[in-house]
């Protein structure tokens, strides 16, 4: 690779097993949705789109419209569901990308029915059942079925919900109230004469860990990823996923220092032996979090080399004198690993977000526009 050597490696042929192995887990009686909002969660939405269609992934869902258009002129053809609202001005490019909008406000409704005009257009609906974010609310499932009935040009083939807690055993009694307030919205529904067809609340930990909550269609954004090992505990049955992102660069310069020698901003790590230090060219602006200074290892030649110092902007320092006097060395130009594995060592998002207090979805999600995503 020419340039600058800070790139992300994305394992297509994972993402791929990752389809594979939740649809032996959960079973085939339910449509696939592949969430890719966010870029794919950072991996690259178009090219993981194209390979999750090639798989028969059944739905596409995005955050945006815009995202839904980036997918449609890369030649998705399968239905791609905007998960987030509709702002004034959004209406044109769902229609005229056939996207599939998620509608819980009436004034919304409104503005896409006169956008219309007398064509008919497909829109799913969002019932907030305990989340607390979008969608109307449970108890007003009626109310909002009959004043969407003022807009006949709505034909609505979708109804779905979002979880707040699926990934918590403690919670579990919360998310059978989910479940349960959703089905009978959906009831409402079809007693008021709609009849949605997709009919979706399950998310990653829904998905795996209430069979009783997949219904008609299952979206899984984490599981596909192989983001989930912070998110599903442990002791439950879950498919064995892969990591389908890495995160690595090159050393770009080495220097020996003096015992006592202070490194980076701050001068936050002092040596306490004559030292060799490694310079890599990742920093925060590339995503890799300020948060891991003097915290978190890397991985060259098989070997875990400290983190020491700040993270700055565009550097990282990396202690490799271990490295060196166990025999295995670090050169320039030698590969670094900050997520992926390399021999008995892996480093997974997981473990830099549980340094920040965050989640592995948000660390690849902050992997920088400026990082290449390489695709293999
Ligand atoms: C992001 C998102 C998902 C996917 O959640 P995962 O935990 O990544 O599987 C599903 N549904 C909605 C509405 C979402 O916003």
């Amino acid at each position: 690779m020419q340039g600058r050597p800070t790139h992300a490696r994305i394992d297509l042929d994972a993402l791929a097993h990752n389809l594979r192995e939740t649809k032996r887990f959960v079973g085939d009686d339910v449509e696939y949705m592949a969430v890719v909002k966010a870029d794919g969660y950072g991996h690259g939405a178009v090219e993981c789109a194209l390979r999750l269609q090639e798989e028969g992934v059944n739905w596409f869902g995005v955050a945006i419209p815009e995202e839904g258009c980036e997918l449609r002129e890369a030649g998705i053809t399968r239905p791609i569901l905007c998960l987030g609202s509709l702002f004034p001005g959004q209406e044109e490019i769902v229609v005229g990308h056939d996207l599939t909008p998620v509608i819980f406000d009436l004034d919304v409704a409104e503005a896409l029915s006169t956008l219309l005009g007398d064509r008919r257009y497909h829109i799913h609906v969002k019932v907030d059942t305990g989340m607390g974010r979008l969608g109307f609310r449970w108890p007003d499932a009626r109310d909002f079925a009959r004043g969407l009935k003022r807009f006949p040009n709505l034909n609505v083939t979708g109804m779905m919900s979002h979880f707040a807690s699926a990934d918590d055993p403690g919670q579990d009694a919360f998310t059978t109230q989910q479940i349960e307030r959703f089905e009978e919205a959906v009831g409402i529904f079809e007693d008021e004469g709609f009849t949605p067809k997709i009919v979706d609340i399950a998310n990653s930990p829904g998905s795996i860990r209430r069979p009783d909550s997949r219904e008609r269609m299952i979206r899984l954004g984490g599981a596909l990823y192989g983001l989930i090992d912070d998110i599903v505990p442990r002791e439950d049955a879950q498919p064995r996923l892969k990591p389908v992102l890495s995160l690595v660069s090159k050393v770009a310069f080495i220097k020996d220092v003096p015992a006592g020698a202070g490194l980076g901003y701050g001068q936050t790590f002092h040596t306490i032996r004559d030292s060799r230090v490694a310079l890599v060219p990742i920093g925060y602006a590339d995503g890799y979090p300020r948060g891991e200074s003097n915290s978190q290892n890397a991985i060259i030649n098989g070997c875990l080399v400290p983190v020491v110092g700040r993270v700055s902007m565009d550097w990282t320092i990396l202690d490799i004198t271990d490295c060196m006097a166990n025999g295995v060395g670090a050169k320039k130009g030698d590969e670094v690993i900050f997520i992926g594995r390399d021999g008995e060592h892996e480093i997974r998002a997981s473990a830099l977000a549980r340094q920040i207090g965050t989640i592995g979805y948000e660390i690849t999600c902050g992997i920088s526009p400026r990082v290449p995503r390489v695709f293999a």
